[in-house]
């Protein structure tokens, strides 16, 4: 169902997605984008989708890089793939920097970057995907009432901290085109 004119997005998980999986990346030089990414993001685009950025980021509040560095992050992935934008969410619970040690709806599994990101776009939810290598990515997606890809090219399905089960199980990215 098509609703006015609003066009769907595919929401995508940072790391283990549009780059390399790396314990905390906290700086622009320990991004490795995936060779393939750019491209993607180029025919999910013609495909009429938005690609959205939706990544937890707890090294802010855990004190490993500044938010100010995480923007100089977000500005460059934006650059070098084409993204129309990174939402991200900067707290945790057991956060170490009082200004994000907090429970917030925004970290994945929540779902307050997808409402943000509603709010900014107008996303026509009802044919959206939700597209991560996680758990988390992927309940958050369920969450939000849309479709879920749990990809293998992050940490690998074999490492998942809960079962889930995703509508799609692919490879990488380049798969995810073949099912818009
Ligand atoms: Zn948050």
């Amino acid at each position: 169902m098509q609703t006015e004119n609003k066009k769907p997005a595919v929401f995508l998980d940072r790391d283990g997605v549009l780059i390399e999986e790396n314990s905390y990346i906290a700086f622009v030089e320990n991004i490795n984008i995936f060779p393939y990414t750019a491209e993607c993001i180029r025919q999910i685009h013609k495909k009429g989708y938005y690609a959205i950025v939706i990544t937890n980021q707890s090294g802010v509040a855990r004190g490993l890089f500044t938010e100010e560095e995480l923007w100089e992050m977000n500005d460059y992935l934006i650059k070098q793939t084409g993204v129309d934008s990174v939402f991200y969410c900067p707290h945790h619970p057991e956060g170490i920097m009082e200004k994000y040690n907090m429970t917030c709806n925004c970290r994945k599994p929540g779902t307050g970057m997808f409402e943000a990101a509603c709010m900014e776009f107008g996303i026509d939810m009802q044919r959206s995907y939700m597209i991560g290598d996680r758990a988390d990515d992927i309940i958050a997606g369920q969450n939000a009432g849309i479709r879920t890809v749990l990809l293998e090219s992050g940490y690998g399905t074999a490492r998942l901290e809960k079962s889930v089960t995703p509508d799609y199980i692919l490879k990488d990215l380049r798969d995810v085109i073949e099912i818009l």
